[in-house]
Parts: structure tokens; C-alpha cells; sequence
């Protein structure tokens, strides 16, 4: 007989040389369980996406109940849906009265796409802003707004009137000018190894956007649902975006995104001469359903407040002659350790002890720690013992 293992190898498109090819069984609170019932402790949440958890059991009852009632009824926003509705009132009740209103859709690729086409459709201008190692999604107009050469060269044509300013660099923004439709930013760049702004440049950025009257987007797609230790990064970093996308740890584990923004933003979408912006499964019920649990799941437990304690935590216990530097905030943190062949032989020992690590995408030199929140300060301990012993492993 074929093994799955083979069968995956020669039927399902391969997205990287070296898949870490884990076969699964099954997955429970932050483990992943291998068809031999080994465990393997998941310090990456499938990328910042099950904060809750693995198959937390108010996500499945949600998803199982609303399921059994309808599931996909029409294109997004003709029906009355109670998860979407529900949904969409409870996060805003969380938000400044300026974010009032949700557009629902599938992804963080798709929830970037809609938010630069609602930018493009309120102000009337053309011109999008990104920044250097900025990364926002697949798409083409995500990928357009990378900020990064070797991904995007292989697709060139791309968005036009598009510029990328470097990161931090409150000088660079007087580049942002009335010709400025929208600048799309990470307030905490992810991909490029968990990088912090500095509060003074944020603030400078959304004094520039006012007075030019670019829309300000925060991506918040990895930073968002507590990660960062508030609900969303923003809320911590204390500056309010005129738009702001989210999706990953939005579902609990089901697919779904959105942009979130006003309702005097939002109504140029309508029909301004023709629709805005249309999604066939944006907002499927199920996934509303599962969002609405993982949202209540997160407001209703501790998870959040804690997440800053956990931060020391990693920070007190990851001390070692190899990590020259911990960035990031929260639980959204990078282990540099200045050596791309290194990450790599540490991530693997890690595996081998059965502890799931990754690096970041335009970062290889630092390994990533982004753990479901819901991870106990007896578990950080050992986890972080078993990563010290691989790096020491790892340093001969
Ligand atoms: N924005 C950011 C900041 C991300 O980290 C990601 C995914 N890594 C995306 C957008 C794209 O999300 P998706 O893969 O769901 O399209």
C-alpha cells in the first residue's frame, strides 16, 4: 500500500522543498498528535492562528451547531445572518466608536485586497503605501505591497503607484502626500522577524496620514486577537487606524478575515457606480460561528492580561551563549540567533524532542515563538528547557 506520506509527496502541490511532513491524527488544546500518538507541542499556533488552542471545545460545539442549521446560503451581505451580525456587533462593542463596522471575508490576503480597494474607492487617489520587509499576503495587490524585492520580482507587473518606505523611519514619511490613497502597515512587523516601532513613529504616521488624508491600515492579521497581549496591537500601541485587517486567530482554527472600519468608510462600497468589493463565502456562517466562540473564549478567560507575564517568561528562561537577541512583544516573539544554518539545526532538534519551532519568512536567522495563549507558565518552563538543550545540542 502507498503510504500517505507518498501519496501527499505526488498529489498535493508542494509549497516548499523541506515540508515538515508531520502526519497527522488529530489536535487538542497547544499539541498536534502524529498517527503513532506522539505529541508535538505547537510554539507556533500554524502560524499566530490557534491562540485558543487546537479544537477548543466551544469553537467545535459552535461550528458543529451552526452546521447542522445552514451553511452557505447566497453572496456575502444579501441574507440576515445571526453569526455575522452577532459577530460584527460584539467585536466593535470592543473597539473605539470609530471602528463600527466589519466586511467579512476569507483570508488576510482578501482582507488586505478589500481594505486598498476601499482606500482607493473613499479617497479617489491611486497612490499606496507600504514598507520595506512588509508582508501582507499572497494576492496581487498584497503581494504589490511586500515589502520585500526577491518575493515579488518573479511577478512583476504589479500594482502600479505603489512606493515602500523603510520601517521605523519617521524622516521617510514626508513621502506621504495628498496624492496618498491609503498606507498599509504591520504595526508590529511579523514576517520580518517580529519587529517594534517605535511608539513616537507611529504616532508621527498617523499624524501624517490625518493631515494628508491617506487612510492609515493597520494589518493586524498576525498581531491581532491578543497576541500581543490587548485584543489588537493597536489598542496597546495607543494609535487608532482608519482601517484595520484581520484574520488567522480569528477563526479559532476556521477560515475567515475582515476590515474593519467606519461606517462613513464602509458606504462607498455599496455601489459608487458599481459594487465594491464581492465575496462569494466571506462571512460563511460556520466560520462567523467559530469567530464568535473564539472571541467570547478570549474575553470571557484571562488569556489576554496574561500573555505579557508569559512574554518575561520566555525572556527570563531563554538565556543562552547562542541567542543574541529576543524581539517582539507579547507572545509574538523572535529568537535571533544571527545564523540561518543554525535556525535551522535547532528547529530540527526542537522537532525531535517534540517541539514545533519555525523561523520567519524574510528573517531565517531567528526562529519564531508565537505559542497558542492559552499555554501554562509549567509548560513555558519546559518547553523552554527542552529549546536550551537543543541549542546546546546545536552548539556542540
Ligand atoms: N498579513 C500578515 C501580517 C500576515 O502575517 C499574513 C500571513 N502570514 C497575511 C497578511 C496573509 O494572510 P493569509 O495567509 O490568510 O492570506
Amino acid at each position: 500500500m502507498i503510504s500517505l506520506r507518498n501519496l501527499f509527496l505526488q498529489h498535493v502541490a508542494q509549497t516548499s522543498e523541506t515540508p515538515i511532513g508531520l502526519e497527522v491524527e488529530r489536535a487538542e488544546g497547544i499539541y498536534i498528535f502524529d498517527h503513532s500518538g506522539r505529541g508535538y507541542l505547537d510554539l507556533i499556533s500554524g502560524v499566530s492562528v490557534s491562540s485558543i488552542g487546537h479544537c477548543n471545545p466551544m469553537v467545535v460545539d459552535a461550528v458543529r451547531s451552526q452546521a447542522e442549521k445552514y451553511m452557505h446560503l447566497m453572496v456575502y451581505g444579501e441574507y440576515i445572518q445571526a453569526p455575522q451580525v452577532e459577530y460584527a456587533k460584539e467585536l466593535t462593542n470592543l473597539l473605539p466608536s470609530s471602528l463600527s463596522q466589519v466586511y467579512f471575508v476569507n483570508s488576510g490576503s482578501e482582507a488586505n485586497e478589500g481594505a486598498l480597494k476601499l482606500a482607493k474607492r473613499f479617497t479617489g487617489r491611486t497612490e499606496l503605501v507600504g514598507f520595506v520587509n512588509a508582508y501582507h499576503g499572497s494576492t496581487h495587490g498584497a503581494l504589490s505591497m511586500m515589502g520585500d524585492e526577491g518575493f515579488k520580482n518573479a511577478f512583476r507587473p504589479l500594482l502600479p503607484d505603489t512606493r515602500h518606505l523603510p520601517f521605523n523611519d519617521i524622516e521617510s514619511l514626508n513621502q506621504i502626500t495628498s496624492r496618498t490613497a491609503a498606507v498599509l502597515v504591520e504595526p508590529i512587523q511579523g514576517e520580518a522577524g517580529a519587529i517594534v516601532p517605535t511608539h513616537k513613529f507611529l504616532v508621527a504616521l498617523r499624524n501624517k496620514c490625518t493631515e494628508t488624508g491617506a487612510l492609515l491600515i493597520f494589518d493586524e492579521v498576525q498581531t491581532g486577537f491578543g497576541r500581543t497581549g490587548s485584543l489588537f496591537a493597536f489598542q496597546k500601541l495607543g494609535v487608532v487606524p482608519d482601517i484595520f485587517t484581520i484574520a488567522k486567530g480569528m477563526g479559532g482554527g476556521m477560515p475567515i478575515g475582515a476590515f474593519v472600519s467606519s461606517k462613513e468608510i464602509m458606504e462607498c462600497l455599496k455601489s459608487n457606480p458599481i459594487l465594491g468589493h464581492i465575496t462569494t463565502f466571506g462571512g460563511h456562517p460556520v466560520s462567523c460561528a467559530a469567530a464568535l466562540a473564539t472571541l467570547r473564549v478570549l474575553v470571557e478567560n484571562s488569556y489576554i492580561e496574561e500573555v505579557d507575564s508569559k512574554e518575561i517568561l520566555f525572556r527570563e528562561q531563554l538565556i543562552h551563549p547562542l541567542i543574541k537577541e529576543i524581539r517582539g512583544i507579547g507572545l509574538l516573539l523572535a529568537v535571533e540567533l544571527g545564523d540561518a544554518a543554525m535556525v535551522q539545526k535547532v528547529i530540527r532538534a526542537c522537532f525531535d524532542r517534540g517541539i514545533i519551532l519555525d523561523w520567519f519568512l524574510f528573517c531565517d536567522t531567528a526562529f519564531r515563538i508565537a505559542p497558542p495563549l492559552i499555554i501554562t507558565k509549567e509548560q513555558i518552563a519546559s518547553v523552554c528547557k527542552t529549546i536550551l538543550e537543543a541549542l546546546d545540542e546545536v552548539n556542540g
